[in-house]
């Protein structure tokens, strides 16, 4: 089956099979990831965001929110919003922009015998960059909310667009925090498989779905967020080493599924690697929100 079929099966074996729209990481795994990440503010940040844990968390998975086939252009325009296939673009420098991308890999696609279309952007996915687009929208909501202080002005409107940036880019990063959503396998393992690990295309909602949604109480993450924010140097390039070592993880998915890891109450390894990966997230997502505040200070905040 192709990507994008293969895909729209992920979606439609979550309605299908539990009557409510089910996706990455599921809600509980979004929710809880943005949940810990505002928790986790230093005191340093206004005091609007630490006190909008609870809309903050609502916000978590409100892009899975836009996948109903009633709202088809929405639906269609995002989804590969939510992961990026890195197999497919081995050793290519990625550009800081999502249009540059799109060259980039329509030069790799001319390039490769039959033109495969498994290179084109929205087969590959996208998510670094709508993950920086979003960023970069928090960055002019803290620096709208920064002017309106100075000048003694109601911040009130800079603060809801900053609630609402900040929770939308928690779904990317929380995402990107979940192997599967970094790669080829991503709902069964493709191509040679001397291992044996599954092909069922039930493995991705099986583990960040219905595992994490039964096991929530015993996946409980926040202690392992560092309590000192990181300050990122280059957020395009600390995002993508994210991605890539979330990548690293793939394998172990597999592995551990295969050794029951995702039913039921799951083995103490695949529970302490889902604590890891949350808590990955919730780290990078508030040292994002951390690092877009005080960009959000400088002159030219943002580049050009
Ligand atoms: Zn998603």
């Amino acid at each position: 089956m192709k990507t994008i079929m293969r895909r729209a099966a992920v979606c439609l074996l979550a309605i299908v099979g539990l009557l409510s729209p089910a996706w990455p990481w599921g809600n509980e795994g979004h929710i809880a990831i943005n949940r810990v990440a505002a928790e986790k503010l230093p005191p340093d940040v206004p005091a609007f965001l630490r006190k909008a844990s609870a809309q903050l968390a609502y916000l978590g998975p409100e892009p899975d929110r836009w996948r109903e086939p009633t709202e088809l252009a929405l639906k269609r325009s995002q989804e590969p919003d939510h992961y990026i296939d890195l197999e497919l673009i081995e050793g290519m420098n990625l550009p800081p922009d999502r249009y540059s991308f799109y060259r980039a890999l329509e030069a790799r696609r001319q390039q490769t015998p039959g033109h495969p279309e498994d290179l084109l952007p929205e087969r590959v996915g996208l998510q670094p960059y709508i993950a920086m687009e979003v960023y970069q929208r928090l960055i002019v909501a803290f620096r709208e909310y920064r002017r309106a202080m100075a000048r003694h002005r109601s911040p009130d409107f800079a603060e809801a667009n900053a609630i609402f940036y900040a929770g939308w880019l928690g779904h990317y990063v929380g995402d990107a925090s979940n192997p599967l959503h970094t790669t080829i396998h991503y709902n069964g393992w493709v191509g040679p498989n001397p291992n044996g690990y599954t092909t069922a295309n039930t493995i991705h909602w099986k583990m960040e779905g219905i595992f994490v949604a039964e096991n929530l109480k015993q996946l409980e993450f926040a202690d392992l967020v560092p309590a000192q924010p990181r300050r990122l140097t280059d957020p395009f390039e600390d995002y993508l080493k994210y991605l890539r070592e979330s990548h690293q993880y793939v394998e172990t998915v597999y592995q551990l599924e295969k050794a029951g890891g995702f039913d039921g109450q799951g083995t103490a390894a695949s529970r302490e690697f889902i604590r890891q990966r949350l808590a990955a997230g919730a780290t990078m997502l508030r040292d994002m929100w951390y690092t877009a505040w005080l960009q959000s200070g400088q002159e030219n905040a943002g580049g050009m």
